[in-house]
């Protein structure tokens, strides 16, 4: 399946032909269990001397016809699917991390990250230090004998900010922990992580992988090629694994460890599994990935570039444009374009952003992004009112800040929609 192109797989990549009946279509396999053949085959399964379906907390056919075909878009070994992103970043860093353990993660995140990085990770005895990732220096200055991973976006929420990812990569590589990206507002169409140093890759679903806003989900791919046993700080792959009666993930499984790991011990008891129904829904939508974002790249161009020239607007984030301070690094890290996610700062300030919030009519103002309907936002009185000022600031989601998720209808009714409501919002 690899020799074929992501057009190709992004429809057939991780689905045959249903072996029971031939239906074409992947089914739902709503079953929370399946029938071991006999007692032997059973203690097979449960030993991992057999792969095969035990219980759907832990593996479901449709959920793994999903993984496979994520690990494929993204060039990985294996991939694990979870009930949301959140939960594909606690199981991402799961089998790395123990308490007094860090990591070292970039200032520009989706701000519900930064929460949980920030304060939730504590109650585990983890910690975060957040730098400023164009700063090569600081990732390493921050990175102690403690620190078990460097996360990043690729492409950062809400900002448009683009990471330099082969940068960030090198310094991984540097200091020899696994870099892990969250690819979400990329799509494994626009960029890939693992060309560029990433060891981990994660994806909230719930946004252009799905595309529709129906489903909440996240996916974890793993690009196999991490060493976990060189320096002995990943005990739970490298060592035996006092929670799967000792075995040893990376001797036996090799570059598959971090996978069944995520199976066998993340899915089994931290249960943050995905349903059958929304892996369908899923799969559906990445049929048609490579279209849709074609088509959010373009309108957000023409929208990014209407605004920019407005009086009306003070600046617009879009690295797709050419005065973007990250252009440069979308041609080397997302060639095909720099998403359709970005931020715009209005004259007239929080009070303008509010009025326009509500007379936009064909944007709907949800806490959502990545859907096939276009979105608008202001960050900073809501996914980012959490977070201090300064904080709100450094991620790119000032007081005077919306932030806008460009979808697949025709953009001159996009821009007919903004104008109006600009002229309302600055009146
Ligand atoms: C939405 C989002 C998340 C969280 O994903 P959920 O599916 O909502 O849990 C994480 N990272 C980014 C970049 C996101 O956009």
């Amino acid at each position: 399946m690899t020799d074929y192109s992501f057009d190709t797989q992004q429809v057939h990549a991780g689905a045959e032909p249903d072996p029971a009946t031939g239906a074409r279509q992947v089914p739902i396999y709503q079953t929370t269990a399946y029938v071991f053949k006999d007692a032997d085959h059973a203690a097979r399964l449960f030993g991992l001397q057999e792969v095969g379906y035990i219980y759907s907390r832990l593996t479901n056919p449709t959920i793994s016809a999903l993984a496979a075909r994520v690990a494929a878009l993204e060039g990985g070994v294996g991939a694990v699917c979870c009930s949301s992103g959140h939960a594909a970043q606690i199981m991402a860093l799961f089998p790395l991390m123990g308490p007094g353990l860090n990591i070292v993660a970039s200032t520009r995140l989706y701000g519900g990250t930064i929460t949980q990085f920030s304060q939730t990770m504590k109650r585990f005895g983890w910690s975060c230090t957040f730098v400023d990732f164009d700063d090569v220096a600081a990732i390493e200055a921050a990175v102690d004998d403690n620190t078990r991973a460097i996360f990043c976006e690729s492409i950062s929420n809400p900002g448009g900010y683009v990471t330099d990812l082969d940068a960030v990569g090198a310094v991984a590589a540097k200091v020899g922990l696994p870099l892990i990206v969250d690819n979400t507002l990329a799509s494994p169409y626009l960029c890939n992580p693992i060309q560029h140093g990433a060891t981990l890759v994660v994806h909230s679903a719930t946004k252009y992988l799905t595309g529709n806003g129906t489903v909440t989900g996240g996916v974890i791919i793993d690009s196999g090629t991490f060493d976990w046993s060189a320096s002995g700080k990943f005990p739970s792959l490298s060592a035996p694994e006092p929670a799967y009666h000792g075995l040893c993930f990376h001797q036996a499984l090799g570059a598959m460890a971090f996978t069944f790991h995520s199976i066998a011990v993340g899915l089994r008891d931290l249960g943050m599994t995905m349903n059958p129904q929304g892996a369908h829904y899923t799969l559906m939508g990445i049929e048609t990935l490579s279209l849709r974002m074609q088509k959010h790249v373009a309108n957000a161009t023409a929208v990014a570039k209407w605004l920019e020239a407005d009086p009306r607007i003070e600046a617009v984030t879009y690295a797709g444009l050419e005065s973007s301070p990250w252009h440069d690094r979308v041609a080397r890290i997302c060639p095909k374009g720099a998403g359709a996610l970005f931020t715009v700062a209005v004259k007239g300030g929080y009070e303008a952003c509010v009025k326009l919030v509500n007379d936009l009519k064909l944007f709907s103002h949800v806490a959502n992004l990545g859907d096939a309907r276009s979105l608008i936002i202001h960050p900073a009185s809501t996914t980012h009112r959490q977070l201090t000022e300064e904080q709100q600031i450094k991620a790119g989601a000032a007081p005077n800040m919306v932030r806008l998720s460009i979808g697949i209808e025709d953009a001159a009714d996009l821009i007919a929609d903004l104008d109006q409501a600009l002229s309302a919002a600055t009146a």
